[in-house]
């Protein structure tokens, strides 16, 4: 019988918070130099840039916009505060480069493509279940080389149980895995769809956060996805 895996991307099989804290270090460094000698941190520039992100992805959904914007914005804050004028320059320097992050190559997570080669040898059907802007998330995956080992690419602009439920089609729920790191926007919509939830332990960020009912029966956390294909095989045969 069909058995049917529906594979998170960004922070499942691909990192991507870390290409972001990359960014967002740097940007910090630079709005310090300009504002030099004015005491600032790194984390704390960090935590502000992300709270305005956050907003923004609550007030607007998941737009690519949102995370460069957050910085251009966060400098005119601070200039305004510390009486100085905003360099236009810095600001679209601090934007291009948290604008870059969506087109960065992004590394495996380790036993990403094993995964995806065993699903294959298996003969389940691999659809990416995934969130945000379409044309970003479709060149993710096509610059992945993964094309070849992925059936389906669904995105969603919001992953929840309504999104999955459509993404579902006439799919059996109790033959699906979802594998994702999102308690939000992964895990919890699984549960409650009847489907599998393979909870990947990776980094995430507070708006994947929510309370999980972590003794459901179809509740499987995993640290790392080398474990999935094993645990795979036990649960849907
Ligand atoms: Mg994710």
């Amino acid at each position: 019988m069909q058995r049917f895996a529906f594979v998170d991307w960004d922070d499942t099989l691909k990192v991507t918070n870390a290409l972001y804290d990359a960014a967002s270090q740097e940007n910090a460094r630079k709005i310090m130099a300009y504002f030099s000698p004015a005491k600032l941190n790194v984390r704390a520039l960090q935590r502000r840039a992300h709270a305005i992100d956050l907003a923004k992805t609550h007030a607007a959904g998941l737009r690519p916009d949102n995370y460069p914007e957050a910085w251009a914005e966060l400098f005119y804050e601070l200039a305004e505060e510390h009486g100085k004028r905003a360099c236009p320059h810095i600001a679209a320097s601090l934007y291009r480069r948290a604008a870059e992050v969506v087109h960065l190559p992004q590394p495996d997570y380790p036993g990403a493509r094993d995964l995806l080669l065993t699903l294959r040898k298996n003969g389940w059907e691999v659809t990416i279940w995934t969130s945000g802007d379409e044309s970003v998330q479709k060149a993710k995956v096509k610059r992945s080389g993964y094309e070849t080992l992925i059936d389906r690419l669904c995105v969603a602009p919001e992953k929840n149980v309504d999104s999955l439920l459509q993404a579902l089609e006439d799919r059996d729920p109790s033959r699906v895995c979802v594998i994702g790191n999102s308690p939000r926007a992964d895990i919890a919509p699984a549960l409650a769809v009847g489907a599998w939830a393979f909870h990947v332990q990776h980094s995430t960020w507070e708006y994947d956060e929510a309370p999980l009912d972590v003794e459901h029966p179809r509740y499987v956390p995993v640290d790392s996805l080398k474990e999935v294909p094993a645990k795979l095989a036990l649960i849907v045969s």
